[in-house]
């Protein structure tokens, strides 16, 4: 006869009644297990440190080169990458670190030029320098490719070293035209007349004020408009009061609607930068469910690193930059000259929040480009950590790149950028140097 479920359970209960030790030991077994699974999971979720690896001084010394600080360039890069994995054990952990993050090939690009007539032009765009010339029939490519992020870029350092060719127009001239002729028809000058704004209406301060973008990108966007009109000339205090104003937006905006927690600041300066107005203004965005873009990619490869190798990804990859000499430490923030950059003087900067020293740096790396190298155009993003904490890995990070000429026709970013590699004529190494100078200068 088959025994109904009736029978089955009453037998079942009799035989923990009987087996009551046998019960208790399951009991703790399994305690034991929830309590170690919990503790495991809790382990993993390695929090962003900014002040636990790092230890430039003697690492760059020993890692990188035997040269001086200003001999150091990306073209000898892969030669002293041998001379790293060799030495003593800190330098051979960092090479080890290094080698999870990136790949680095190095190729020569062979041509030929027949023609007479060709050959003096290009020994003319190189300024006319023999030693540069000679380079040209045998170039130096050096590719470099993220693991996680998946980035390519190609750095030939020929392109490096050829003269800025001046424009017909200085871009100077350029833009105290351009920001003549925009002033006194310009909506962000006139914004209570000439701008939408939120539901909930305008935040201001003494340098800036917000405005909604008329046709936004998505349900919480928000603009932040400097008070001045002058794209480049704005002080450290107008900086840091249009920074202070998109924090508040931010903040407001999450308190209304709590389910939106990733927040993007975004910045083109210049039309060669992207930027549909000369006038000073940020775009700021607030999203639901995950990062936008970019800064999603970075959370991702973050996650991939933590998952083999139990370690936050941006405080290994400071440690690694700290070993090559392309860090720069400014307080509590850093800012490296990234060896994958999307166009050229790419530098990122990361803090463990986004506080006064990030902001001062991320000036200091502005002024650098505009009042030191002389290059005026460039774009930014700065992601945020999620504004519920939800985020504790992830520290505030702001990628910068240069456009390049203010005043040329032609865009600097090609199918090249938006589809594959990257191609990057700028070095690191040249660039760390002008990012300290510009700190040595400026912070006083
Ligand atoms: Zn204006």
């Amino acid at each position: 006869m088959t025994p109904s479920s009736c029978e089955f359970t009453g037998s079942t209960m009799t035989f923990f009644r009987n087996n009551k030790r046998f019960l208790r030991l399951l009991l703790v077994l399994l305690f034991i297990v929830t309590v170690v699974w919990f503790t495991w999971t809790l382990i993993r979720i390695k929090p962003f440190g900014s002040t636990v690896t790092f230890h430039m001084p003697i690492t760059t010394k020993l890692c990188v080169s035997e040269t001086a600080d200003s001999e150091l360039t990306l073209a000898t890069l892969h030669s002293f990458l041998f001379l790293w994995k060799t030495k003593d054990v800190p330098c051979r952990r960092s090479y080890q670190t290094f080698n999870r993050f990136y790949s680095v090939v190095q190729t020569h690009g062979e041509i030929l030029i027949e023609s007479e007539k060709f050959r003096e032009k290009v020994r003319h765009w190189l300024g006319d320098n023999e030693t540069l010339f000679k380079q040209v029939f045998s170039q130096n490519i050096t590719a470099i490719y993220n693991h996680y992020t998946h980035e390519e870029t190609l750095f030939n350092a020929l392109r490096s070293k050829r003269p800025v060719s001046q424009p017909e127009v200085s871009d100077l001239d350029y833009i105290e035209d351009i920001q003549g002729k925009t002033k006194a028809d310009c909506d962000f000058c006139r914004y209570k007349e000439y701008t939408a704004h939120d539901l909930s209406g305008r935040l201001e301060n003494r340098h800036a004020v917000t405005a909604a973008n008329t046709f936004r990108y998505d349900r919480m966007h928000q603009l932040i408009l400097s008070r001045g009109h002058h794209p480049l000339q704005w002080s450290k205090e107008q900086f840091m009061a249009m920074f202070e104003l998109a924090h508040q937006w931010l903040l407001q905006s999450y308190k209304s609607e709590p389910s939106y927690i990733y927040p993007l600041i975004m910045w083109d300066v210049l039309p060669h930068g992207g930027a549909s107005q000369v006038h000073p203004h940020l775009q700021v965005v607030l999203k639901s469910h995950r990062y936008p873009g970019n800064a999603e990619s970075w959370r991702l490869a973050a996650q991939e690193y933590m998952r083999e190798h139990n370690s936050n990804y941006f405080t290994d990859l400071i440690s690694v930059y700290d070993s090559l000499g392309l860090s720069v430490r400014y307080k509590s923030s850093v800012a490296i000259a990234t060896l994958t950059p999307k166009k050229d003087n790419e530098i990122v900067i990361i803090c463990k929040d986004a506080l006064l020293d990030f902001y001062s740096l991320l000036y200091y790396v502005i002024r650098a480009y505009v009042d030191d190298m002389k290059i005026y155009p460039f774009s930014m993003a700065l992601t945020l950590p999620a504004m519920d904490q939800s985020t504790p890995d992830m520290p505030a990070f702001i990628r910068i790149i240069t456009r390049g000429t203010a005043s040329e026709i032609r865009s600097d970013i090609s199918s090249l950028e938006l589809f594959s590699f990257n191609n990057v004529a700028s070095d690191p190494y040249k660039l760390v140097r002008q990012i300290k100078a510009s700190i040595r200068k400026r912070d006083v």
